[in-house]
């Protein structure tokens, strides 16, 4: 009564260990959370005042999205940018993960995805039946594509209409892409569609953030929400912007959006109209500055002859290989740290290396983000005493992970 292709996936890695982290803690275990990754820092207070003036709206709002919310993405992306966006151009949905959906059920073509990846993109295209493609990367080109191996892949079959998506800051590696102008080069000889996922984009550590969309915007769908920079994943509040020359892929995510979630909910986009018009360069800049310091703090005490991985350039997570261990898969490897020591992490069999590579993602968000930048302001350097003091669990957690590498 299921169909195959549905029964044969399983529960997305990052919700899920997000319920066992809590359930073992429940059951009284301390457990150190780097698996899960979502903000640590609270929605500013007065975005969150505003949702509760907000809290009164009821009625269905426009399928794409507030006319109001539209018109101030626009304006803070162009910003952002330098391109001129049109409110037209924005799509409102509940959290990227549900647009993304629905643009691979829209796409007829096949998809590229770089190993390795969030967890999510094969799956959806599984679901939505297209043939997808891993295409290989390496550390020393930051974990990104380089051109030439698109151009390969483009090549063995160049009639195909392909989607690449593209994600810096990356989730899992943490890394931020340097070759865009060379991969931007491939998108336009081939006329390539790209989901750029910038979800990360306001937690990028250097200040000069760069979009593939500055480079072929006409070829590029961006997604951006309020998950990551604005601490509000639980809010569930994303878009897409759809360039003119993507207009009936646009018509089409509307349709589906008719169909399936009608309208974000009325008080969340309220609410992020005030995201998107107020100044929040303080919180994203103290957020920034608390990561940098606990992602470096982290990589700088983990890594070691038997753990390499690439320095963090953003986000919030780091993707360490353990060149000591000796297991089956990546995933018993998570599994015997989370009993030995009590340390999730995912494996990164979850993002697309094969099961026998000895990676995982580790993110580094288990701590108050409140309190501690409650705690510091603009000429606070965030050093060893602060993340002692404010981030203990990933002090601790680092702790462990080192004793498991040493002595098992
Ligand atoms: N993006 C977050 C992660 O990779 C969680 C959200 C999700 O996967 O839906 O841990």
């Amino acid at each position: 009564m299921i169909k195959k292709k549905i029964k044969d996936l399983n529960l997305s890695a990052t919700l899920k260990i997000n319920e066992i982290s809590k359930n073992l803690e429940k059951d009284g275990k301390e457990i150190i959370k780097f698996g899960f990754g979502q903000s640590p820092f609270q929605v500013p207070d007065k975005i969150v005042e505003s949702l509760k003036k907000n809290a009164h709206q009821k009625s269905y709002l426009p399928i794409q999205g507030l006319d109001e919310l539209r018109e101030a993405i626009a304006k803070y992306e162009s910003k952002k940018k330098n391109i001129n966006f049109k409110a037209d151009q924005i799509f409102v949905g509940p959290g990227t993960k549900e647009l993304m959906f629905l643009l691979h059920i829209s796409f007829e073509g096949e998809i590229i995805i770089p190993c390795p990846s969030w967890v999510s993109y094969q799956p959806q295209s599984i679901i939505a039946d297209n043939k997808f493609h891993w295409i290989k990367t390496t550390s020393e080109n930051n974990w990104y594509p380089t051109a030439e191996s698109i151009e390969n892949l483009i090549l063995k079959n160049k009639e195909t209409k392909y989607l690449m998506i593209l994600n810096s800051p990356n989730n899992p590696s943490g890394q931020v892409c340097i070759n865009l102008k060379e991969i931007s080069e491939i998108i336009k000889k081939y006329k390539i569609i790209v989901l750029s996922d910038e979800i990360y984009s306001e937690l990028s550590f250097n200040k000069n953030y760069e979009s593939i969309s500055n480079y072929c915007s006409e070829n590029v769908i961006v997604s951006n929400g309020l998950s990551k920079w604005c601490g509000a994943g639980g809010w569930r509040l994303g878009y897409f912007i759809i360039p003119d020359e993507l207009k009936q892929l646009k018509n089409s995510i509307k349709v589906l959006a008719s169909e399936t979630f009608s309208a974000v909910s009325a008080p969340i986009q309220f609410a992020a109209i005030t995201a998107f018009n107020d100044d929040h360069e303080k919180y994203v800049l103290n957020s920034r500055k608390i990561l940098k310091g606990i992602g470096e703090y982290v990589y700088k005490n983990l890594k070691s002859n038997n753990v390499i991985m690439n320095k963090p350039m953003g986000g919030f997570y780091l993707m360490p290989e353990f060149l000591n261990k000796k297991f089956k898969t990546s995933q018993e490897m998570c599994t015997d740290l989370l009993n030995k020591k009590g340390v999730a992490m995912l494996p990164g069999s979850d993002f697309g290396f094969l099961n026998d590579k000895m990676i995982a993602r580790i993110s580094y968000t288990d701590f108050d983000g409140k309190n501690f930048m409650s705690n510091i302001n603009s000429d606070t350097t965030i050093d060893e005493n602060l993340i002692k003091k404010f981030a203990p669990k990933i002090v601790e957690g680092t702790k462990r992970l080192k004793e498991w590498v040493e002595k098992g």
